[in-house]
């Protein structure tokens, strides 16, 4: 009569362990599904980052283009088919910013509960209208050709 009890001691040993086996699996599920929100922002915002990169990097080729034809280095025909190809290279780097998905808010930053301090990074971007180089919002002079910045008339 001493089996009865014995198997119910043994199935309850059984249940406790899968219990305790199971349940870390759970925990540590979440732990990769978060840390996999975290990897892919920051994939996206690695992508974006490049994108700008090579953006301004066109820009400044094409300038580098412009002075050289300007001081008579290159050939009209050579500066044309430069222009050209950098122009497609600038067209082409422009459509996949425009397809990139809109970066949600920063897991991290999130987290902290702090505000978005990076708005540069969300799309606020602004030009110089001089040169057309990329620069900060709260920027008076461009970084890159010295020029004023002028802000443009808001209502
Ligand atoms: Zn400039």
């Amino acid at each position: 009569m001493a089996e009865f009890p014995a198997a119910w001691i043994a199935l309850f040993i059984f249940a406790f362990a899968v219990f305790v086996i199971v349940r870390p699996l759970f925990l540590s599920q979440s732990a990769i599904e978060a840390a996999q929100g975290v990897d892919a922002w920051a994939t996206q915002l690695r992508r974006q980052a490049d994108l700008l990169t090579a953006r301004r990097d066109v820009y400044a080729a094409l300038r580098d283009l412009d002075f050289e034809y300007s001081t008579d280095k290159v050939s009209q025909e050579e500066y044309g088919r430069q222009r050209y190809k950098l122009m497609g290279q600038a067209v082409d780097i422009l459509q996949q910013i425009d397809q990139l998905p809109p970066l949600g808010d920063d897991p991290i930053e999130s987290a902290l509960g702090g505000s978005n301090s990076i708005a540069e990074e969300s799309g606020e971007v602004y030009y110089c209208s001089n040169c057309g180089e990329e620069v900060g919002l709260t920027d008076h002079f461009c970084g890159s050709c010295g020029s004023e910045l002028v802000e443009e008339a808001s209502t």
